[in-house]
């Protein structure tokens, strides 16, 4: 029997079974074992739980702002008490290292923090006087109900870019998680339960395509924001926007980074690997082409094989591990034909990764690091995401054409450089059409008080995750212009 058993959703403060009639099984990566089952919700369960959030945002939004981050700070301590659970859960379904685990959940708490300041930061502006004895304001009321549509790669974190900011604003609140990584959501709501907060202001609801569909047609839904692979991310952007929500899509990534020759080697390479090889390259920051420069070709290839040779494969819940599986069976058959189409396509295989056996883990889901040297700038894989612990190396001159090569990708989710130049830092910051930039940094992740920005096929829509964006995406304008004109009033 599996551990966790059918799944449920969470809708007007009640754990409810789905009378889903698809379940889906929820796979541990690193052993092949079912762990649960999660159901496909139907329309009517979007519909509840968008009625229940609707019933509550009425209440919710008239709730004090000081007093809504009152459950904020509550959802800190317990998510601080539970942090070492929440770490072991992400691990057994999504495979990620422990270590991995706990810097996700860190980083969900971060943006807790940072929404628990919405009594400041979401504060409107005025002016007086805007013509004699008028008066204007601009004050920033909830949107109403807002959802977010998850991946499977931060099945901890991804939700919290976005829930806490529409809490603290005044909105209530629907969570889809990814199908294959449901578990950690279904915890994050049982934390949820017991922190008090009035019944439909944030649910819960299992599902894949159909109940996504169900989300973006619902009326009552006003905001949507998603995190996934980039044609999804089109697809839910149009359709949401079609529909007249306002939002967000985060999409796929191939970030390259770039190596000039007066980099730190040893820095840099540790850097890099980590960037490419952590989360087994399923994240969306990952480093996925790194470009030398010059002299930058010969020390930087040794170096980053060596690192790729050298890493610790293995369960993410042993310790030892330095990189987990890769989530599904079908995603190792995908990443092993794009190294075989690398190939194809004239790259040599500098350490293969395909066809891995972790003792113990026969049946586990691992493709080792792997390096392809001299892909060219037309190949697919050049463009294509892989989304596993694959680097391909190019190879170039000038700072000018690896950035050259950066702008021609479809994606704009991150680039990095690495170097001791600080003109050259400034000119690649300048130029890179990215929307996260790393300089001597490999996962240029922003903090929770700063955007996440992605641009090009990386990003639909206008105001991105976390910080003030969030602030903005959750709250719509009102301005006010007043007129009192004295003779109005009694005399005091
Ligand atoms: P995915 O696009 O397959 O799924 C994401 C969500 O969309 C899931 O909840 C899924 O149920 C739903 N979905 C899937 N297909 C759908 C369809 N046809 N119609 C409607 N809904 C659908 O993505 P994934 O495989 O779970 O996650 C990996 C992808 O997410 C990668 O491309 C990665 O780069 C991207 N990602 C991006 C960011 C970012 O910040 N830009 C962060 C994390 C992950």
């Amino acid at each position: 029997m599996d551990k966790y058993g059918q799944l449920l959703n969470y809708i007007d403060g009640a754990w409810q079974s789905s009378n889903a009639s698809d379940l889906l099984q929820v796979i541990n990566p690193a052993t092949a074992e079912v762990l649960g089952r999660v159901p496909l919700s139907s329309a009517a369960q979007v519909d509840q739980a968008a009625q229940a959030a609707a019933a509550a945002f009425v209440h919710w939004r008239r709730t004090p702002a000081g007093e809504r981050v009152q459950y904020l700070f509550k959802l800190k301590n317990i998510l601080e008490e539970n942090f070492q659970d929440l770490a072991r859960l992400i691990t057994l379904e999504c495979g990620k290292t422990l270590d991995e685990s706990r810097g996700e959940i860190r980083r969900a708490i971060e943006n807790v923090e940072v929404a628990c300041g919405i009594p400041a930061l979401a504060q409107g502006y005025n002016s007086e006087d805007i013509a004699p004895g008028i008066d204007e304001t601009m004050i920033r009321q909830p949107v109403g109900v807002a959802a977010c549509i998850a991946p499977f790669n931060f099945p901890g974190m991804i939700p919290f870019w976005f829930m806490p900011y529409a809490l603290a604003c005044g909105n209530t609140y629907l969570v889809k998680p990814s199908e294959k990584t449901p578990l950690t959501m279904q915890q994050v709501f049982r934390l949820l339960d017991q922190i008090g907060l009035p019944k439909g202001v944030v649910n819960l609801v299992n599902g894949a395509k159909d109940t996504v569909d169900a989300i973006l047609d619902h009326p009552q839904i006003r905001a949507i924001s998603f995190v996934g692979s980039t044609p999804v991310a089109r697809y839910v952007y149009s359709r949401a926007t079609a529909n007249g929500k306002r939002a967000q899509c985060q999409g796929g990534a191939k970030n390259p980074i770039i190596v000039l020759p007066d980099a730190e080697m040893e820095m840099t390479t540790r850097i890099t690997a980590d960037s490419a090889f952590g989360c087994a390259g399923q994240r969306c920051l990952a480093a996925s082409l790194a470009i030398t420069v010059a002299q930058a070709r010969e020390p930087f290839t040794e170096a980053i094989s060596e690192a790729a040779v050298n890493r610790v494969v293995g369960n993410g819940l042993d310790e030892r591990a330095q990189m987990g599986p890769v989530i599904t069976r079908e995603s190792k058959r995908r990443i092993e034909s794009l190294i075989g189409l690398g190939i194809e396509e004239g790259a040599e295989v500098l350490v293969d990764g395909r066809d891995a056996r972790i003792p113990g883990y026969e049946d586990g889901h691992f493709v080792r690091p792997t390096i392809l040297r001299g892909l060219s700038p037309q190949n697919h894989l050049a463009q294509t995401e892989i989304f596993g612990p694959v680097l391909g190396l190019m190879h170039v001159e000038s700072l000018d054409q690896a950035i050259a090569l950066v702008n021609t990708g479809r994606y704009g989710n991150m680039a990095c450089l690495f170097t001791a130049s600080g003109a050259a830092a400034r000119k690649f910051r300048y130029e890179a059409e990215v929307g996260n930039v790393g300089i001597n940094v490999g996962i240029a992740a922003p903090m929770a008080f700063f955007p996440f920005s992605g641009w090009k096929e990386s990003f639909f829509g206008d105001l991105h995750g976390q910080g003030m964006d969030a602030v903005e995406f959750f709250t719509q304008k009102k301005v006010v212009v007043e007129r009192w004109p004295k003779e109005w009033s009694r005399r005091f």
